[in-house]
């Protein structure tokens, strides 16, 4: 509670958390290391500038202006999370998970203990791509959270970030396939890589994914950004 294992943190938003105001909390450190991420700094720090003790104390002067914390960073189940979901959980925050879905141990000891009301994975790759796009064999690692909140009925939604030149409209169908396949009946969002100075594969995007090439026939589909 007292290692500076946050980033940084974004005070009030009313996009990440469909139907709350959220505080984000950006957790150093991460276990894979997307071509596209473009929060490298976060990825690579060693220390962040704040604690959860921090957090905490921010939270606790804002319990009447936000209703929920979104844990995201890097990857936020690098850390341990138990003690302080449960001070956010005391403070009457609801809370919400950004993640890779690739620890699911992490993610069944907070769901064990009602720790987590709503989860964001974001799918990277179909299997064939995903260490490429990740540098990480961690594909069935990824789907085996997917089932797990399937199997347990817990509500999530799944994302996929789209960079032209390495993910394509077939790649996206057969994403769709397998959460179909699945049992995953959310809406699945695709949302367009973000070109910056800094991501961590130095690459660059030269065409967008054609939307009338994307099957909408099985899931709803809805684009961000
Ligand atoms: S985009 Fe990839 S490397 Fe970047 S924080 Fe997310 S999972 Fe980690």
């Amino acid at each position: 509670m007292n290692q500076k294992i946050v980033y940084d943190f974004t005070r009030f938003t009313t996009t990440d958390y469909v139907g709350e105001i959220s505080c984000i909390v950006w957790h150093i450190s991460c276990n894979l290391r997307c071509n596209y991420c473009y929060n490298d700094n976060i990825v690579f720090a060693k220390q962040g500038l704040y604690t959860h003790n921090d957090i905490l104390d921010f939270l606790s002067k804002r319990k009447t202006l936000l209703t929920a914390v979104v844990l995201s960073g890097g990857e936020a189940t690098m850390h341990n999370l138990v003690f302080f979901c449960e001070k956010v959980k005391k403070l009457g925050f609801k809370i919400k998970l950004d993640t890779n879905g690739t620890n699911l141990k992490a993610i069944k000891k907070l769901l064990s203990k009602n720790l987590i009301d709503f989860i964001a994975i974001d799918f990277k790759a179909p299997k064939d791509k995903f260490k490429f796009i990740t540098k990480k064999d961690s594909y069935d690692d990824m789907l085996n959270t997917i089932k797990y909140l399937l199997k347990i009925d817990f509500p999530f939604e799944l994302r996929t970030t789209v960079n032209r030149n390495f993910i394509d409209e077939n790649d996206i169908k057969e994403i769709i396939n397998t959460i179909y396949c699945l049992g995953y009946r959310n809406v699945y969002y695709i949302q367009n890589f973000l070109q910056t100075s800094s991501n961590i594969g130095n690459i660059t995007q030269n065409k967008l994914l054609n939307k009338d090439l994307i099957d909408n026939s099985k899931l709803t589909i809805k684009y961000r950004n």
